[in-house]
């Protein structure tokens, strides 16, 4: 295996992500149980196993590796991946890939869905993905992976299993789809973007950024960048319920150290147990 790119590595309950997410650099990432992938600002070797990639927006350091992992797939004699994109973006991203086909003369082939915003694709029989509305410079798309199963009714619990068994058997619906926001990635995004779906806040793993963390990078000015800055995390401490929180994207500017600094000082205690640096 070549080791040509940086990835770092956390693990909860069944579920890995990996990755690695700086702004302007490049930001990659993929839960190898979900057989999914969010942006591709580069493809480290092993991501060319996931077939599916979820590209929040255009940006090179979001989506500069796309032709690269698509031909990698084709090489290897894999089934071509399904590459979602904002549906706004989906003709320059197919011209693109066309260009890139003239240039390597080899065939990029995929699946590309034009992803609409609060539009909902299915992944496979457990799981499903959502898009949500994010506010960027260009047009973009968060995903939240939800968990589907097929529980029994409440109001069945409490019976036996013959008992169900009749019940089933007279034509009664039993059990229903319950769904559970289990990974939600939001891309680049002014905090507006988090505000926007409910799901966000919800969702047991949220991956967004947080790319300024200092005061005299005013968060207003930061906002209209599309961007989130520490103070936009602060303000909402209370609104986030998810057992994990991913903080990735730093801007190159800072040095980890400070960020970990500035976290440690300002952050309540309730929300730092849940929160994971990813610098
Ligand atoms: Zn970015
Ligand atoms: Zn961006």
């Amino acid at each position: 295996m070549v080791e040509n790119l940086p990835v770092k590595t956390h693990e909860i309950k069944g579920l890995t992500i990996e990755g690695y997410s700086r702004a302007a650099v490049q930001s990659y990432w993929r839960i190898p149980e979900l057989k999914v992938g969010f942006d591709l600002g580069a493809s480290p070797w092993e991501f060319t196993g996931t077939s599916t990639f979820l590209i929040t927006h255009g940006h090179l350091d979001h989506m500069a590796a796309l032709p690269a992992y698509v031909a990698r797939r084709r090489m290897m004699k894999m089934e071509p991946p399904t590459i979602y994109v904002p549906a706004k973006v989906a003709e320059s991203v197919e011209k693109m890939l066309r260009s890139w086909q003239k240039l390597d003369r080899g065939r990029m082939i995929c699946n590309l869905v034009a992803a609409e915003p609060d539009a909902e694709y299915e992944l496979s029989r457990e799981h499903v993905v959502t898009t949500f509305e994010t506010k960027h410079t260009v047009p973009s798309l968060g995903y939240i992976i939800w968990e589907r199963r097929n529980k029994l009714k409440p109001e069945y619990q409490h019976l036996s299993g013959s008992e169900i068994r009749d019940i089933r058997l007279s034509g009664v619906e039993v059990s229903g789809e319950i769904r559970k926001p289990i990974v939600c990635y939001c891309g680049d995004t002014a905090p507006q973007g988090l505000d926007n779906c409910p799901a966000v806040y919800e969702s047991k793993i949220l991956i967004t950024e947080l790319t300024f963390f200092r005061p005299e990078h005013r968060k207003e000015k930061i906002h209209k960048f599309g961007h989130t800055h520490l103070d936009d995390i602060l303000e909402r401490a209370d609104k986030f319920k998810n057992e994990l929180i991913i903080l990735g994207h730093l801007s190159t500017r800072y040095h980890e150290d400070q960020f970990r600094r500035a976290i440690d000082k300002k952050m309540p205690e309730e929300l730092k147990k849940r929160v994971e640096l990813w610098v």
